[in-house]
Formats: structure tokens, C-alpha cells, sequence
């Protein structure tokens, strides 16, 4: 079994002018392709090509970079790609709850996703988490995953420079000021809090 690039959730330029169909063209169709082609020629043939994605990155981690950072990034773009929506929204019933007990506001809560994707030392993911019913801002670097972690992740923003270079160059803030602002599914958040169990990658 190999993995595929998962389908889009949307058009490739549902989300511009803040992240263009060039960037998806090149993020999506290149950067996100080829995770998932270096993943499937290491797996190919071996006791892990048959295995979920989840599986492949908690072998790989620790004694396989190659691997595992080709199976991380892979299952981190498809978790991004749906963290990310054209419509935004806002979260709603226990999630909402949760986001007050832990930031005080749903503004504060954004404020601090804001600060902390834009002080993250060159290339990583900032993550909305739940570990144990509470909420929390997880940050982790290069192709790191929260995908095998003890938190379940509720969404994630890919803070390379890939995401943003061709609409923002170096303005990380600004790309984060309209990704934060208006483009996070808040319902995909909703039902990772309310399934309490990581996302499975859909292959
Ligand atoms: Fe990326």
C-alpha cells in the first residue's frame, strides 16, 4: 500500500489573495508531493509499507530521520490543508468553552497563535493542542509532528517559509495576521476536540 496526496478540501485558490494559487501550486503540488513520494520509495517493499501513516512515523521516529521526516511532513501538510479553510468561521459549543478557560478569549487565543508562529526560530509548525481536556499552543521545529505525541492536535499552521514567501516574503507576521484572522476551520478543530483521538490520515 502506498499513501496519496490527499485531495485539497477546497480549490487551489480558495484562499487568496492571503495564500495564492501559486503558493498552493507550488506548496501542495511540489513541497507536499514530494513528502509523499520520498515516503512511499523508503516504505515501498518494506514491513511498513502496508502500515497507516500514524504507524510509519512513530517507527521512523528516533532511528530514521529520512523516513520520518518525509512521513511527518506528509501527514502534517494534509492535517494543515484542512486546518485551513476559505469560510473561517468560529469555534462553538465545549471547544469554545475550553478556549476561554485556557486563553481567557477567543481574541487572546489568536493574539498568542500570532506571537508565537512569528517568534519561532526559522522553520517549524505552531499547533492548537488538547492534552487531558486542556487546551494549549504547541510549537514544534523542522518536520516535527504532534501526529504520534501524547497531544491530540486541533490545528496547525506551517510557519516555513515556503508558506508565505511568494505572497508576504519575509512578513511571516502578515501571513500569520491572515491566516489567524479569518482562514482557521474552526470546525475541523471542533471535531478533532470532540473525537479526542489524533487525525488519521486519510490513505
Ligand atoms: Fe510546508
Amino acid at each position: 500500500m502506498t499513501h496519496e496526496l490527499p485531495a485539497l478540501p477546497y480549490e487551489l485558490d480558495a484562499l487568496s489573495p492571503y495564500i495564492s494559487k501559486e503558493t498552493m501550486e507550488f506548496h501542495y503540488g511540489k513541497h507536499h508531493q514530494a513528502y509523499v513520494d520520498k515516503m512511499n520509495a523508503a516504505i515501498d517493499g518494506t514491513e511498513l509499507g502496508g502500515k497507516p501513516m500514524s504507524d510509519v512515523i512513530a517507527a521512523a521516529r528516533g532511528n530514521n530521520p529520512g523516513l520520518f521526516n518525509n512521513a511527518a511532513q506528509s501527514w502534517n501538510h494534509a492535517f494543515y490543508w484542512h486546518s485551513l479553510s476559505p469560510d473561517g468561521g468560529a469555534p462553538s459549543g465545549e471547544l469554545a468553552a475550553k478556549i476561554d478557560a485556557a486563553f481567557g478569549s477567543l481574541d487572546a487565543l489568536k493574539e498568542q497563535l500570532k506571537s508565537r508562529g512569528a517568534g519561532h526560530f526559522a522553520s517549524g509548525w505552531v499547533w492548537l493542542a488538547e492534552k487531558n481536556g486542556v487546551l494549549s499552543i504547541e510549537e514544534t521545529h523542522d518536520g516535527d509532528t504532534l501526529a504520534d505525541s501524547a497531544f491530540n492536535p486541533l490545528l496547525t499552521i506551517d510557519v516555513w517559509e515556503h508558506a508565505y514567501y511568494l505572497d508576504h516574503q519575509n512578513k511571516r507576521p502578515a501571513y500569520l495576521d491572515a491566516v489567524v484572522d479569518g482562514k482557521l476551520n474552526w470546525g475541523f478543530a471542533s471535531d478533532n476536540f470532540t473525537r479526542g483521538t489524533a487525525w488519521v490520515y486519510p490513505s
